[in-house]
């Protein structure tokens, strides 16, 4: 349920209400915009109430159910967008971030190359995986701690903020260590106690859509994030599994508008993991730029012919360069910029 406050509502006013929430064993969230407060009423017995028990309440403009099962995502609860800040980069304003780097860190050197490489080009977050979630026991399982390491080098060498994925609940600080942003993978997202330690840690976050997951259901996946008051998320599209074989996953890319007008959070789209193969990963980096994505997640290898994981979907460091010159491109055209 939703409590609007009017314009000027007092702090005693929005107090009460939450006061009112917490003596019926609700909780509260307050998003306080510029001109109005409004206040999330969670619990899993709010359909109970009756509207009227916070409509009477002064300084109180209206009261709204949110029917869809996701709350503190969306639109309803929040109107205006939510920008995410990391070290100075804003992801969901009007520049386009892109976050690029190998699938997976394996060693010095290619780390070292790849950050150097895509900080160049323009990319302004590095991308890497240390704990990779394989589909398989006997693929590489990522350098684990001592890729974290070398991830922290990178971020110290470049000065350039650090991506990498947590598997497992119980690591979330040790992997906060090195990264600025924690992400969350495709076969995570409805991992709740990951999502839960994750909200308290505060760090930014890019949740990754489940490749079986609706828009509901990543939504209010996020939901689990937001209610830790972690308020940083960022949604990942990564494509999703359909009947068609001709690609590795389909790339929703009608998910950036729907998200748009449904939620607050940012959205950026990976195109590297829906398509499968390096040839296909500029056309949908494009469109996805042009659908209205506030940003990208890329993968880049100095040398893809020997990487460990996923180089063929990787691009090479000359392929970047030309993607992300198109890229202005595309985003000058629709009044934004990398
Ligand atoms: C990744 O980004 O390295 C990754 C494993 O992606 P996903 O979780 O989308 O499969
Ligand atoms: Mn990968």
């Amino acid at each position: 349920m939703i409590v609007e406050m009017r314009t000027g509502a007092t702090q005693d006013e929005v107090n009460a209400v939450v006061e009112r929430a917490t003596s019926l064993g609700m909780d509260t969230q307050l998003n306080i915009g510029t001109d109005k407060t409004v206040v999330a009423i969670l619990g899993s017995d709010t359909g109970l109430l009756p509207t009227d028990t916070f409509a009477v309440l002064p300084g109180v403009e209206s009261v709204t159910r949110i029917m869809k099962p996701y709350k503190l995502a969306s639109r309803e609860f929040k109107p205006s967008d939510s920008v995410v800040s990391i070290n100075g980069i804003q992801i969901g304003g009007k520049r386009i971030v892109v976050m690029a780097g190998p699938c997976a860190v394996e060693n010095e050197e290619q780390l070292m190359e790849a950050a150097r490489a895509v900080k160049e080009s323009g990319a302004s977050i590095l991308r890497g995986g240390a704990f990779k979630p394989r589909t398989s026991p006997f693929s590489f399982q990522g350098l684990e701690e001592a890729g974290l390491q070398l991830l922290a080098q990178a971020r110290e060498r470049f000065g350039i903020p650090v991506v990498t994925e947590v598997v497992d609940p119980n690591e979330v600080s040790l992997v906060a260590e090195s990264a600025d942003i924690l992400q969350v993978g495709s076969r995570n997202m409805q991992n709740f106690a990951l999502l839960t330690n994750i909200g308290k840690s505060k760090r930014p976050v890019v949740l990754k859509r489940g490749f079986s997951c609706t828009i509901t259901e990543w939504l209010t996946a996020a939901d689990y994030l937001l209610a830790e008051g972690n308020d940083r998320v960022i949604l990942c599209e990564r494509g999703i599994r359909t009947f068609e074989d001709s690609i590795r996953f389909s790339l929703d890319i009608s998910a950036i508008p729907v998200l748009k007008k449904s939620s607050h959070l940012p959205v950026i789209v990976d195109p590297s993991h829906a398509a499968g193969h390096y040839s296909l990963v500029p056309s949908l980096a494009k469109a996805a730029v042009a659908a209205g994505a506030d940003g990208l997640l890329i993968e880049v290898h100095p040398n893809p012919k020997e990487a460990l994981v996923d180089g063929l979907q990787s691009l090479n460091l000359s392929n970047f360069t030309r993607l992300m010159e198109e890229l202005r491109q595309i985003a000058a055209s629709i009044g934004r910029y990398i």
